[in-house]
């Protein structure tokens, strides 16, 4: 029988996250001290973050034991699916074999809670009672709040202004576990009372966003601070994708050729790649693209650079690829893409020509996860509607070659919550939107001048 689902059971789940720093050829480069411009270490770290996060940050250990409490809640939705799109195959006629792995399966719908349940749980250990964060278009809001729901943690979420009113339902959803939930900009901090105060119409940012959850952390004893992405040990922690994917791979009798994920901070993408990207320093043929938006073009025309994480420039200063930090994104619909910079280690994967990327315009995107909706039956994220439009690239180019190939790609959410852009482009009416080239240049004056 020709498999459309392959399906790990619970016992064969893996116990380990795998750590890609092990293996890098070149490491990334350090973190910097905003004030200092030296290096940062654990005690700079410590008022955000508990020291087992801080210790994965900078773990050179290969693999990484996942803890028990967090297998436990894992397996309320893990091992997530692993899917033969024959279907999309079928549709586009190509020779190619195309595969999926599923994260929408989890109660959030996305692949956020395999580190938000990490991150609740390490917090809870170490006796911290309330975890602070941003949230965009709310997945990773959702993901938080239920992880800190099931580890008996408060939950406070700032999220970016515009989705709040346009996405009331995700903040009921967080609000239905035990999550408080302002608009930010908002009057609880002073970064989002001075912004208020230059910009009262301000529809927010993820940098603004966080500026405000980092300020309400630092300043509470009992507080800490939880980021939903771009980190190494949310990366880290996100690689139960590529294990398990590889793990369903070999019962399929499969192995990738090429491996697609999109790219907002970095985490899903390094989530699927990583596992598989150590056979590549080990020097086997397998490609990796990172797909983001054209409005949101942080690997393909931002510059690698050392920046701010955030609007207030509060953040310690890392080296990525960034359109600066003061960037404000277009209201495009892939909330989770809008992000200014990249994940650290995918923009020294990057540099290192390790990965590739790709930016797409939203009308593409929206023409191809139609096409997947129609043939798959899943309605894609907004975001991961992203990595399905290189995914039918691909699948075209390998019938244009009359070459079988071999496509794994990381389907990170479903966009239950997220219908409008949906709803523009069936009516006509989804624009596509190109960051202009100008605004990179702007962009440029502003980054931190580090030696
Ligand atoms: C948040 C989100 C993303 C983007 O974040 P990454 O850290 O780049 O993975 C992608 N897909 C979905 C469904 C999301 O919720």
């Amino acid at each position: 029988m020709d498999e459309t689902k392959v399906q790990l059971s619970e016992r064969e789940m893996p116990r380990e996250w795998y750590n890609i720093a092990a293996d890098m050829p070149e490491p990334p480069a350090p973190v910097l001290h905003p004030g200092t411009g030296r290096p940062i270490g654990p005690a700079d770290l410590a008022p955000l973050f508990p020291m087992e996060l801080i210790g994965q940050e900078v773990s050179q250990e290969r693999h990484i034991p996942i803890p028990e409490e967090v297998q436990a809640v894992y397996r309320l939705w893990r091992p997530t699916p692993l899917y033969r799109a024959r279907r999309l195959e079928a549709a586009l006629d190509t020779p190619a074999r195309i595969f999926y792995k599923y994260e929408g399966t989890s109660p959030a719908g996305s692949h956020k809670p395999n580190t938000a349940v990490a991150q609740a749980y390490y917090n809870k250990k170490e006796g911290v009672k309330r975890l602070t964060t941003e949230t965009g278009a709310g997945q990773w809001g959702s993901a938080l709040a239920m992880a800190c729901n099931f580890f008996g943690l408060e939950c406070k979420v700032y999220m970016v202004k515009v989705s709040y009113h346009q996405k009331p339902y995700r903040r009921v959803l967080m609000e239905t576990w035990g999550a408080q939930v302002v608009p930010s900009p908002s009057q609880d901090t002073n970064a989002g009372r001075g912004i208020l105060a230059q910009a009262p119409g301000s529809p927010g940012s993820l940098g603004i966003a966080i500026s405000e959850a980092v300020e309400d952390a630092a300043s509470r004893e009992d507080t800490k601070y939880s980021l939903g992405s771009v980190l190494n040990h949310v990366l880290l922690h996100q690689t139960i994708i590529g294990r398990e994917a590889r793990a369903q791979m070999e019962k399929a009798d499969a192995y990738p050729d090429v491996v697609i994920g999109c790219a907002g901070g970095g985490s899903n993408f390094a989530g699927i790649a990583f596992p598989f990207l150590r056979d590549r320093f080990a020097g086997r043929a397998i490609r990796f693209i990172a797909v983001e938006p054209e409005a949101c073009p942080s690997l393909t025309r931002g510059v690698y650079a050392y920046d701010f994480g955030d609007t207030a420039m509060m953040t310690p200063l890392v080296k990525m690829y960034t359109l600066g930090h003061t960037f404000v994104p277009a209201g495009i619909h892939a909330g989770g893409l809008r992000y200014h910079g990249m994940a650290p280690l995918v923009s020294a994967l990057y540099q290192q020509g390790a990965i590739e990327a790709v930016a797409c315009g939203q009308r593409a995107v929206f023409e191809a996860s139609v096409l997947f909706t129609r043939t798959e039956g899943i309605v894609p994220a907004p975001e991961s509607a992203h990595a399905i439009r290189v995914v039918v690239d691909e699948a075209l180019k390998s019938k244009a070659e009359g070459r079988s190939k071999t496509i794994l790609f990381n389907l990170s959410g479903h966009g239950h919550f997220d219908l409008a852009a949906y709803e523009q482009y069936l009516a006509g009416e989804l624009e596509d939107y190109s960051y202009p080239v100008e605004k990179v240049r702007e962009a440029l004056a502003t980054l931190p001048k580090v030696s």
